[in-house]
Order: C-alpha cells, then structure tokens, then sequence
C-alpha cells in the first residue's frame, strides 16, 4: 500500500473517494497537519462557508456531499496563495479546481450559479480567442444566467452600461475579439488544466 493510501484509511466509500481525489490530482492530502496558513493566506477565507483547511479536512474525511455543496470552491479566485503557503506543499488551489470540476462533471447546479457561470464564460472566451474581450465576455454571460432565469437588476445593468461607457472613452473597449498569438498555447494550458463546461 502507497503512503497516500495508507494514510487515508476511512471507512467505506467515504476512503474510496478520498483516495481517488488524491489519486487523480496527484495532490497529497493526506499530509495536511491542520496548521491554518493556507486559511490564513487566502484573500477570500472570510466569504467562505467552509475554509481552506477545511476542505482539505474535509476531503482526507471524504465528505464528497458537503464539498460539492459548498459555496467556497467558487469563491475561490484561483490564486494560489494558499499553495504556496503550505508548509506540507499541498496543492489546495488545486483541490478547489478539482472540486469545481466535479461538481460540473455531476450536472449539478454549482452551489455559486452566477460566479460559475462567469468562471465558465471566461474560460470560454480564453480558450477561443488567447485573450479576454469585455464586450464578449460580458454579453455571454449575460445571456447564460438569463436562459437559466436569473435576469441582471437595474442597478447591474445601470452599472455595466456604465463601466463600458467608461472603457469606450478611454479606448479600452474592443467591440470585435482580437485573437492573441499565444492562442493555442493558451488552449493547450487550459486543457491540461481541465476546464469543464457549465450548463446553462
Ligand atoms: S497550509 Fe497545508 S498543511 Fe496547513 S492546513 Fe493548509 S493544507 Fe494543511
Ligand atoms: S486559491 Fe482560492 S483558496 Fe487558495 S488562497 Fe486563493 S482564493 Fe483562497
């Protein structure tokens, strides 16, 4: 038996799905002691239901239910603060990835629709082009959230109308997508990666 496996010796399914996320992301859950800095690291710890060394507590414990339930994994920014603060190396900006990408993989509804939502249209547009359009980005995302019925306030629309106002005169605003060089390379990083599609 492996260390990781040795390691995580849970009861039933809850060990089995403990194992294969270790298994899978190559990410060594099993060595997290509980020391709080990825917690403390993270520029978002506060807005999240479950913390940083929580989830990974979580995940040694195997409780697949309350994880893909959580609002934290879209909260997260995907900044890696918490990676690089980890005495053990534990990779739990990794883990967050990972947990989104199980939850899309699941067909369930994100616990976070509109933060996945825009999470997913970035990608998107990322993958595409190698670079972000605003107008694009925005339009998709907006058309997303209102086929799955959120339709935007006054006061977002007020807003947004107002931010691009505001690009326009400064000639930020690009009304037709500009592909970057590094276009397939920027593809090829996402892939790796393991970018899932949200459904509307
Ligand atoms: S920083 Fe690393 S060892 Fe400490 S609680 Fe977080 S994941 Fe565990
Ligand atoms: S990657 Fe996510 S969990 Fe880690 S520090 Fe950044 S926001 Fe927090």
């Amino acid at each position: 038996m492996d260390e990781t496996a040795a390691s995580l010796r849970v009861n039933g399914g809850e060990g089995v799905w403990a194992r294969a996320v270790a298994v899978e992301t190559g990410i060594r859950v099993a060595s997290c002691y509980q020391c709080l800095r990825c917690s403390n690291s993270c520029p978002v710890s506060t807005f999240m239901d479950i913390k940083p060394h929580q989830v990974v507590r979580l995940v040694q414990l195997g409780q697949r239910e309350a994880l893909l339930q959580a609002s934290s994994i879209w909260v997260c920014l995907s900044c890696e603060m918490c990676s690089t603060y980890c005495p053990n190396e534990i990779d739990v900006a990794g883990l967050m990835n990972h947990l989104k990408n199980a939850v899309i993989s699941s067909h369930r509804e994100p616990a976070e629709y509109e933060i996945a939502a825009f999470h997913d249209v970035f990608l998107r547009v990322l993958r595409e082009h190698g670079r972000i359009n605003d107008l694009q980005l925005m339009q998709r995302y907006r058309l997303k959230t209102l086929m799955h019925g959120q339709a935007p306030s006054r006061e977002e629309l007020v807003s947004e109308a107002s931010l691009a106002w505001d690009l326009f005169r400064r000639g930020r605003l690009r009304f037709l997508p500009e592909k970057s060089a590094a276009a397939r390379e920027i593809r090829r990083i996402l892939e790796d990666y393991g970018h899932k599609k949200v459904s509307s």
